[in-house]
């Protein structure tokens, strides 16, 4: 699949939960919904590298994933406030949002 299919389904599919990569993936992504980042001083060395490992996990699946725009865009609409989604952890998902914003309000 081309890049510019790939960029139209995620566009236009209303169905892309269909096609995520990670309904078979459970384990993985479950555990990035314990994940707390708004705690992460009270955190040890140890559980936050433990932490990434998971997220990272998630996100080499995500990478595979066809619908990773729909997702992310989904994330950011309903303000999913944990979990990776798209890609992208919680702080990169907020970062990332910022930034879209902001490039639309110096559009305008
Ligand atoms: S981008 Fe990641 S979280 Fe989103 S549907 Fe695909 S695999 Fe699942």
């Amino acid at each position: 699949m081309s890049s510019e299919e790939v960029a139209q389904l995620d566009e236009f599919s209303e169905d892309w939960q269909a096609q995520a990569v990670c309904k078979d993936e459970h384990e993985v992504f479950n555990a990035t919904f314990d994940i707390c980042d708004t705690k992460r001083r009270e955190k040890s060395r140890e559980q936050y590298v433990i932490e990434r490992q998971i997220e990272n996990a998630a996100k080499a699946i995500c990478r595979r994933c066809v619908v990773r725009v729909a997702c992310l865009d989904y994330a950011i609409d309903n303000e999913e406030k944990f979990g990776v989604w798209g890609g992208m952890n919680t702080e990169e998902r907020t970062e990332y949002a910022k930034q879209a914003q902001s490039k639309k309000r110096n559009y305008m």
